[in-house]
């Protein structure tokens, strides 16, 4: 029997591939090695699961059973793989195991960042980045009045928003002068502030942390301006940087994350690589529906038919009831100005080019109803 695929990750896009290819091929051997537990589930619920009162156990929506009744695959869970040999076209794992691969995937997503902090509680600030992280932060979250969440970007302010369902003030700390502000003009940044505000959010803008310390009941946060702030809980959601180091030490063409042609493929040929972990034409997109672009093309190449793949304009979601926000930036490089129309209801602002084409968008209240009609008019981010 020829050697199976093998995928790295059972994450969205470790698990999305192997659907797709298992549509195309039933036949060639699959192999999947995780590290947790391998249930399947949907990481962007991790931080809208506190309004709907959900465990982690409930966000699991296939056991790691079924998949692998699903996908006649053979799952290793609990499981790292810690090296790659190339030439043998083998992979290692953590509990000895060798396993031959005739095409290997990495899809093994991104880790938080961790800021640089000082004081006696630093190791104590926590990232959601899993079930398993969800499952320890849920259980931490009884008797909780303030959390301090580190960042307002996309993540910190979804966990922002969800923590105010369970009747908890998030303060919410960022240089910047507004949140999401890699994705918002400043106009439309200030709405959404004031939206969360008023839902109860503290935010505490333009200040950096420097120190995390235990105090009496819970932990103190020094601010750069000076102030501090006092919670139950610290969580850091500062960004994510991909999961390289495996292809690193394989010597596999790495950048921000390991470097893949239009194939997916990396600088070896039997290796590819999707999901967070990968960087496409320099484009490293954390994001479902990147993946789900991916993982239907790279399932076409592994089942025989090359397929590049395609990135059509992938507007993004944010999950702020208290104020609905759809973002659609603009690639690194492209030139324009924001047009922003703004009232009571709503922003609209748009990225338009010196030619008057759209080139993003950011659309936050009544206006968020318009991404159906602009997305389309977008140019295309992967022909
Ligand atoms: C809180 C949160 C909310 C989000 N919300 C949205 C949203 O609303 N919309 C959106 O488009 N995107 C959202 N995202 C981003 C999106 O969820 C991710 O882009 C996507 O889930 C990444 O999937 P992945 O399979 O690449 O990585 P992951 O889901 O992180 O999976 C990585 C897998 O690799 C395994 N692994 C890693 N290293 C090894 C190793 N050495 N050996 C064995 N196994 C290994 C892990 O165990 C895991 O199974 C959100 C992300 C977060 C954290």
């Amino acid at each position: 029997m020829s050697a199976p695929v093998v995928i790295i990750g059972t994450g969205l896009a470790g698990y999305n591939l192997a659907r797709e290819f298992r549509k195309l091929d039933q036949a060639t051997p699959l192999v999947l090695i995780t590290r947790d537990g391998g249930g399947f589930y949907s990481k962007p619920m991790l931080s809208n699961a506190l309004a709907g009162n959900k465990t982690a156990e409930m966000l699991v929506m296939k056991s790691v059973e079924k998949m692998t009744e699903e996908l006649k695959a053979v799952i290793h869970v609990r499981c790292e793989v810690i090296s790659i040999d190339r030439s043998k076209h083998e992979v290692t794992l953590s509990d000895g195991a060798v396993i031959a691969y005739s095409r290997l995937v990495l899809a093994q997503g991104a880790d938080p960042i961790r800021l640089p902090l000082a004081g006696d509680a630093a190791n104590e600030v926590i990232s959601v980045n899993d079930l398993d992280d969800y499952a320890s932060f849920a259980a931490r979250l009884d008797g909780v009045k303030r959390v301090v969440i580190l960042g307002a970007g996309l993540i910190g302010c979804e966990f922002a928003n969800d923590l105010l369902s369970r009747g908890v003030t998030p303060v919410l700390v960022d240089p910047a002068a507004w949140p999401l502000s890699r994705l918002l003009p400043q106009v439309a940044g200030v709405y959404l502030a004031q939206r969360l505000t008023a839902a109860g959010v503290d935010f505490r803008f333009e200040v950096s942390a420097g120190s995390v310390d235990r105090c009496e009941g819970g932990f103190r946060v020094a601010l750069s301006d000076g102030t501090k702030v006092e919670a139950d809980l610290v969580l850091s959601a500062v960004g994510l940087r991909p999961r390289v180091a495996l292809a690193k030490a394989a010597d596999l063409r790495v950048d921000r994350g390991v470097v893949v042609n239009r194939l997916l493929q990396t600088s070896d040929e039997a290796i590819f690589a999707i999901g967070d972990t990968a960087e496409v034409n320099g484009l490293n997109l954390p994001f479902v529906l990147p993946i789900m672009q991916q993982v239907r093309t790279l399932a076409a190449t592994l089942a025989g038919t090359p397929t590049p793949v395609k990135y059509p304009a992938m507007p993004v979601v944010v999950k702020t009831p208290a104020c609905p926000t759809v973002v659609a930036p603009a690639l690194t490089g492209m030139a324009g100005e924001w047009q922003v129309n703004t009232d009571e209801t709503g922003v609209e602002a748009k990225f338009i080019a010196a030619d008057g084409s759209l080139l993003g968008f950011a659309l936050l209240g009544e206006a968020s109803k318009q991404r159906q009609t602009l997305a389309p008019q977008l140019p295309v981010w992967l022909a």
